[in-house]
């Protein structure tokens, strides 16, 4: 069994209750660990150690704040093979992806904020009549950065990175569903030589630990990534505090492909922005327009691929697809498909969860899923799946495709395939999304504002934008004779 504590004060503490959560292992359905069940008198302990550490850790200068971070990045470099079996048996994701994608970016956002802690510059506006003013940038203090279970490494240390770059200290919770990385990243910090109280992670439930997080009085900003209800119900706790929020929601992703893109690129990228992941990636393309000329074609290809792709064993090199992360979330996902069945819809492929055999039996796997045939109207084109499903839909003019891209209480990423680089500049400036992409998908560049319109969100990440989250702005004003 892996048990895992809490990491306070630079030390692995149990939960002061005792107790603790099951953790299972989404490609086998079993019990293969706990974690703790954490709670008010865990916190506590949490924000006198950050209080503690508060003072000097702002003050350190920003050089040797920056030090710390990159030797978090190389020890996350170093330990790159177990931290990716640890979330690949944790997650359900393939080994490969882990290896490849979840923690050499988790090792990239340390790196990146590093170089940010010490370039991050203040303004200075000068005025006519003998003044100058110029903006400090102070930490903010002790602030909370909450992440959910798709990419668990990948996202926990995306918000923790830029919240001690600027001066901060944090108190985390990664998902109670993939806790393992976020745990092996305690003991990383402090072998980099993080200072005591910095940084805690609290395991648990984020309706009881999680939930105090947000509404701790110590802890003065939020930075949370997760579905947009948790979202919309932490908005509403924290607004009479006017706690500083930072939320990372849901997204319903269109794609939209004209008659004139690289048919062969289009496939591949679509193919991987549908399925990755298990389709469990707030950016994944979940409702492909397409326009009627190619349609067909289209369509015959991609359910080839799809076809092609069997959910495996996540431990194996080969496996392209997964477990899906839990039963819950399994169910939640077979429910879409069945009601879409039900409105009449065609399943192109896939739509059956896959029994795997011997120790795989009980996991959680199923066929990446295409359909067709749904209203724009239909939950499936408009509720997050979050899942290896698809819809399929033509369309005759580029105006149409705005229109039902446009269809979404969501407004997280599009992406736009043509070969027709002045209708691709027309159709991104219309779509009301955060991110556009064109003839790609998840191309990266962590200066980038990232982040949603709409229900997908509120703010940006990335670049400067999590810099300023996690620092207040203080204008001076100097009136000089
Ligand atoms: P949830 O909203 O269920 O949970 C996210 C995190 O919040 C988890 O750590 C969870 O803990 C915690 N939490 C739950 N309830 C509360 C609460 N009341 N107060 C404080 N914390 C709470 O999302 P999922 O984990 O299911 O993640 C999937 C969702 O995340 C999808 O909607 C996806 O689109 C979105 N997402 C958005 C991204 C973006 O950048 N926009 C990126 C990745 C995912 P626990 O796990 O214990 O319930």
């Amino acid at each position: 069994m892996d048990n895992i504590d809490n990491f306070i004060g630079n030390q692995h503490l149990a939960p002061v209750s005792k107790n603790y959560l099951d953790n299972i292992c989404p490609a086998t359905g079993q019990v293969y660990g706990s974690i703790p069940n954490s709670d008010e008198a865990d916190l506590e302990l949490a924000i006198v150690a950050a209080k503690r550490a508060q003072k000097s850790w702002a003050q350190m200068p920003s050089e040797q704040r920056s030090d710390i971070l990159i030797k978090i990045a190389q020890l996350i470099e170093q330990n790159l093979e177990e931290l990716a079996q640890a979330e690949s048996l944790d997650n359900g994701k393939p080994i490969s992806l882990a290896r490849s994608v979840d923690i050499p970016r988790a090792a990239s956002n340390f790196k990146f904020f590093a170089a940010a802690a010490s370039q991050f510059a203040s303004q200075a506006h000068h005025m006519p009549n003998n003044a100058i003013n110029y903006t400090l940038r102070q930490p903010v203090g002790i602030v909370g950065c909450i992440s959910p279970w798709n990419l668990p490494l990948y996202l926990f240390t995306w918000k923790i990175a830029p919240a001690l770059a600027a001066g901060n200290c944090v108190i985390a919770k990664p998902s109670e569903v993939t806790p393992k990385t976020a745990s092996m990243l305690g003991k990383i910090c402090q072998q980099a030589g993080l200072p005591e109280g910095v940084l805690a992670i609290l395991h648990g439930e984020g309706k009881t630990i999680g939930n105090l997080i947000c509404q701790h009085r110590d802890i003065k900003a939020i930075s949370f990534t997760g579905g947009t209800q948790t979202g919309a119900y932490i908005a509403t706790q924290l607004a009479p505090q006017f706690k500083k929020l930072s939320l990372e929601l849901g997204g319903k992703n269109p794609a939209i492909v004209l008659n004139d893109c690289d048919m062969e690129l289009t496939l591949n990228e679509i193919f991987r922005a549908s399925f990755a992941n298990q389709g469990q990636i707030c950016l994944c393309a979940s409702r492909i327009y397409v326009q009627r000329e190619i349609y067909q074609d289209f369509k015959r290809a991609l359910v080839e691929k799809a076809k092609a792709l069997m959910p495996a064993d996540p431990a194996n090199e080969q496996t392209a697809m997964g477990a899906i992360v839990s039963k819950p979330h399994l169910n939640k996902v077979l429910g879409f498909i069945e009601r879409a069945k039900q409105s009449g819809a065609t399943i192109l492929t896939g739509g059956e969860q896959v029994k795997l055999a011997g120790r795989l039996a009980d996991g959680y796997y199923l066929q990446p899923t295409i359909i067709e045939g749904l209203a724009n109207e239909h939950e499936c084109n408009q509720q997050e799946i979050f899942g290896p499903v698809v819809t399929l839909t033509p369309f005759d003019s580029i105006d149409e495709a705005i229109t039902l891209a446009n269809d979404s209480d969501y407004g997280l990423a599009a992406t736009v395939w043509t070969k027709n680089l002045a209708n691709a500049h027309d159709i991104a400036e219309q779509l009301q999304t955060g991110i556009v992409w064109v003839n790609c998908w998840l191309h990266r560049d962590l200066r980038t504002p990232f982040g949603g319109m709409k229900q997908s969100g509120l703010g940006r990440e990335g670049g400067e934008e999590a810099m300023r989250f996690f620092t207040e702005a203080k204008n001076v004003c100097i009136k000089y004779t």
